[in-house]
């Protein structure tokens, strides 16, 4: 069974005017589209192509040298632009409640501390990356990746990812990265941000 293309969770225009249509089209049917493409095409008749892709991406070694870099980079896309589109919905909610809540306040003491320092992190991520809350086995972290990297390659477990690749908001936002995240906070699904949280085993 090859990957496949998970359709998003809401429509095109659902994210708006946070998030256009138009890159939403874009980046979920050809960015996000093409990283399945080429993931199917590097494993396709090996015995990694049926594999949980968090899986691969926990252990890329195991796989012969000439398939790693391809699916760390469109593994990596496939696994990353998955969890984002999942971290978003168009009434998530204003914040954090239950067990979540209680880590935010232990880690950085406040939403707003964790807020500013995500944003702080993807407007220093130079070029294309990612920006993340984990779990990284003791509890809560903000990270930060480059290109299509995923924390899963360094034992950690994505919670909640933005996508600071210019693909992600050039059309609305252009160079201003730091509004694209600003404004990214009124789409954040806090309900599924808490359910992940709660399924790291423990
Ligand atoms: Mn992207």
């Amino acid at each position: 069974m090859p990957y496949e293309l998970p359709p998003l969770p809401y429509r095109y225009d659902a994210l708006a005017p946070t998030i256009d249509e138009l890159t939403m089209r874009v980046h979920h049917d050809k960015h996000h589209g093409s990283y399945v493409e080429n993931l199917n095409a590097a494993l396709d008749g090996t015995e990694w192509a049926d594999r949980p892709i968090e899986e691969l991406l926990g252990d890329l070694d195991r796989l012969p040298e000439e398939k790693r870099a391809a699916v760390r980079d469109n593994g990596g896309g496939h696994a990353n632009h998955t969890l984002f589109w999942e971290a978003m919905a168009a009434d998530g909610g204003t914040g954090p409640d239950g067990a979540l809540a209680r880590a935010i306040e232990a880690t950085f003491d406040s939403v707003t501390e964790l807020k500013r320092r995500l944003s702080a992190a993807a407007v220093a991520r130079f070029g294309c990356g990612w920006v993340w809350v984990i779990h990284d086995g003791n509890g809560l972290a903000i990270t930060s990746t480059a290109n299509q990297d995923s924390p899963l390659m360094h034992g950690h477990t994505p919670l909640l990812g933005v996508d600071v690749w210019e693909h992600a908001y050039y059309l609305k936002y252009q160079n201003r990265r730091a509004d694209y995240i600003e404004a990214w906070w009124n789409v954040i699904d806090w309900a599924r941000f808490a359910a992940r949280y709660e399924e790291v085993p423990a």
